[in-house]
């Protein structure tokens, strides 16, 4: 089959793998849409010996199985099932189980991969396979963060800031709105992120503004910066919830607006599996908006064009469809 390969310092190979096969306790998953997401910036630059690609839609192809046939998206962590974490429901927190789909095994960018059972999410017929895979990061890891955070920030008598308008900030924009918040702002240096914010429904917060606070501010961005804006600016007893990603080491200086103030910092990672029927409600109800955020959809051999322009931002959320 055809695979895209990261070999490091940015470069991206498409190679001939053989075709997966799958493991007692897989299924063999043609991919019909694999999204881009920033954090496979990571692996173009260190390179990945895995095929890359995590936010994965495709079709079951193994005769025999129960879900033959049938359209699914995957679930990015392998869990165990039995831990005290997966137990409880909290499948993406798994405590003995650390293999990401597209990380620590092969992934999507490619014509098709082998996917444990458990990591299958069957989508229904009437959600088109463009709008599939912003189930996953999207809407699922935006929508979880802002659960996890609801009890502490009542929607109704809070302001929102949204820090970074990438695919995960642009999703928490749509998700808070279906929450219940209604006073949300975004800040981005991007003049085409604001305006899709704006259309979206945001107001506009400049970046790096301290003259204003919030009660709950949603860090997407993974930038140092704007984390430290957000613990600055942040109500007393609010929140800074944290969904961006950055591998360099975290400085926080102890400023006076930081330590003298009672708040809470939440980090979120990704959503368990019982999320997905709620994630699909979520796009049902707002699909003609989600598929604003879906801007170009590529082949196998347009993917060496298609990812460093994603990667320089000048394209929101595009989609590898293998087959064309
Ligand atoms: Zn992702
Ligand atoms: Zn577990």
């Amino acid at each position: 089959m055809q695979a895209i390969h990261f070999p490091g310092q940015q470069a991206i190979e498409l190679v001939t793998r053989p075709w997966p096969v799958p493991a007692a306790g897989e299924v063999l998953l043609r991919v019909q849409r694999t999204a881009l997401c920033g954090s496979d910036s990571k692996l173009w630059h260190r390179g990945s010996e895995h095929v890359p690609g995590h936010e994965i839609f495709g079709v079951v192809d193994q005769p025999g199985h129960a879900l033959h046939g049938v359209r699914c998206c995957v679930f990015m962590p392998v869990f165990c099932g039995h831990c005290a974490c997966c137990s409880r429901g909290d499948t993406h927190l798994c405590l003995t189980e650390s293999v990401l789909l597209g990380w620590n095994r092969p992934g999507g960018y490619a014509q098709a991969l082998a996917v444990p059972e458990q990591c299958l999410m069957p989508v229904p017929d009437d959600i088109d396979d463009d709008l599939a895979p912003l189930l996953l990061d999207t809407i699922g890891t935006a929508a979880h963060g802002l659960r996890t955070v609801l009890p502490l920030v009542p929607p109704d008598q809070s302001d929102v800031l949204i820090l970074g308008a990438g695919p995960v900030g642009l999703g928490a924009l749509v998700a808070a709105q279906e929450l219940g918040w209604r006073r949300i702002w975004m800040a981005d240096p991007r003049p085409s992120r604001l305006a899709l914010a704006q259309t979206l429904g945001a107001q506009l917060h400049p970046v790096g503004d301290l003259s204003r606070r919030f009660h709950l501010v949603v860090e997407s961005s993974g930038a140092h910066a704007a984390r430290n804006q957000g613990l600055t600016i942040v109500w007393p007893r609010g929140v800074v919830l944290l969904l961006g990603e950055n591998d360099a080491p975290w400085t926080i200086e102890e400023t006076k607006p930081i330590r003298r103030k009672d708040f809470y910092m939440v980090r979120s990672f990704y959503f368990p599996k019982s999320d997905f029927a709620h994630n699909l409600k979520l796009l049902r109800r707002r699909a003609s908006d989600y598929r604003r955020l879906v801007d170009q959809r590529f082949t196998l051999d347009q993917f060496a064009d298609a990812f460093p322009r994603f990667s320089a931002g000048e394209l929101v959320k595009p989609l590898l469809a293998p087959g064309g």
